[in-house]
Formats: C-alpha cells, structure tokens, sequence
C-alpha cells in the first residue's frame, strides 16, 4: 500500500531532503506514518529493514522517542504540551524522535496556536507528521508550516475515467458538464491525482513515482509554478470534500476560476 509514497520518501532520504513537518492528506494513515518514522530512521536500508535497533523501536509499545496524538475528538492544549514536553528532550534510541498528530484538523483555537510554536521552530532531531482528511479545517499558519503529502483515497485510485476530459480541462481550461455527483467524484479524484503528480514530478523528476498513467502524458503540456499548484490542490480537495452539498457544475466551475 502506498508504495510510491514509501519510494518518495525513501529518495528524500537517499538525497538528503527530508523535512522536519509533514502534513499527511488522506484517511487511516497512522500506521503508514509509523512506517514513515521507521524508513526515515533505518540506517540499514533505504526503506526500513525492521531488524535494527532503531526499527525494532517502532514495535515496542512504550517508545520515549515516538509519540502519537490520537484523540477521537477535539485535540486540546494539554495534548500539544504534553508533545512540546517530549520534544524537549534529546533523543534515546532514534536519529529523529517522531511527533504524530492524527486528525489535526481537531486542533482547538488555543492548541493551534500553541503548535505553531513547535512548527515554527522544530527540534532538529525530531519528524512531525500532522494526519488530516480535512486540511480545509486546519489553521492556515499551521498548513503553511508543513510539508503537504496526499494520499490516494480508495475511489480515487486512476480510475482513467476521463483522459480527454481532464486533458481538455487542465489544458484547455474546457468545463465538463456532469450528470451525476459519482461522475463528479471521479473528476475531481483524477484531478486530485494529476496535480498531486505534477508537483512529485516537478520535485523530482522521476516518472516511476507518478501515481496515474496519464499524468505522464498530460504534465509536458501542462506548465504551471508549483505554488500555484498546490493552491489548485488543495481547493479540489476542499471542492471534493464538500461535493455532497455543492452543486456539481457550479463546483468544477468554482476549481476553474482559481486554476486560471
Ligand atoms: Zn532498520
């Protein structure tokens, strides 16, 4: 699962480039973070090799350099002092303690506020990885602080619904015109998937990590700055998300305006 997110990761890695905070974008993705934890730590392997000291580290169920926030509801300001207070200290056993925040986007007003602080200036020891279905919902300043990653959701998988389609849109800026929300969901996924490709592509050029096919034949004719990029991103994850109570033209009409 999520194998090329794992070779992404384990590039960054080989070249040096890991950041210190990530934003996770997609569902269930805590024990995906864990491993992410474990390849950025395994100095045996350029994933992980699950042999090692630091890799047996992620299997024992008390760790004094991984901590997890994985609150069911709101995440208060005693969770993110009780984080702060574990970075604070140096590292045992790990290269980089790991900090993981799931459903970030439960932060309270206050927690927020107190979390900037970490994000604005991390532990060099230390990965943060926030986990989010709703980055719509997370603070802006916290967003801007994080490295962003997302994730296929099941259905979004390249369905290769509409090649022409997303071609003549992202290309041509031509509209489709949908007759069911399910048709809609599947546009936006492909869209989703085609930007998210685009930015891994411009990072790193290197067409094994494109999740979807077609992205390889769309990104020579689609040159667009990376930052802006993102911005379209993340208004069609908001756009999907809210797709059940949008109406369904109006909204690809909404993703054309900011993409222009
Ligand atoms: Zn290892």
């Amino acid at each position: 699962m999520y194998k090329k997110i794992l070779d992404y990761f384990s590039l960054l890695k080989k070249s040096n480039l890991v950041s210190t905070s990530y934003l996770f974008v997609g569902n269930n993705l805590l024990s995906f973070s864990l491993d992410i934890g474990k390849l950025i730590n395994c100095s045996n392997s350029d994933y992980f090799c699950n042999c090692c000291g630091s890799c047996r580290e992620f299997e024992r169920s008390v760790s004094y350099d991984i901590f997890c926030i994985d609150e069911p509801s709101t995440i208060k300001i005693e969770n993110i002092r009780a984080a702060q207070q574990f970075l604070a200290y140096k590292s045992t056993n790990l290269l980089k303690k790991v900090l993981i925040v799931n459903n970030a986007h439960n932060l309270t007003e206050e927690a927020s506020n107190a979390f900037l602080k970490t994000l604005e200036e991390p532990p060099n020891d230390s990965l943060l990885i926030l986990i989010s279905s709703r980055p719509d919902m997370i603070f802006p300043t916290i967003l801007s602080r994080c490295k962003k990653i997302y994730f296929p959701t099941i259905n979004e998988f390249p369905h290769l619904y509409s090649k022409e389609v997303l071609r003549d849109f992202l290309i041509e800026g031509r509209l489709p015109v949908f007759k069911s929300r399910e048709e809609a969901k599947k546009f936006f996924s492909d869209v989703i998937v085609f930007l998210r490709d685009y930015v891994i592509f411009g990072i790193i050029k290197n067409k094994n990590l494109l999740i979807s096919s077609i992205s390889y034949e769309i990104i020579p004719h689609f040159k667009r700055n990376l930052n802006k990029v993102l911005e379209i991103l993340e208004r069609a994850i908001t756009l999907l998300n809210e797709l059940d109570n949008l109406n369904i033209n109006l909204a690809v009409n909404l993703l054309n305006l900011v993409s222009r």
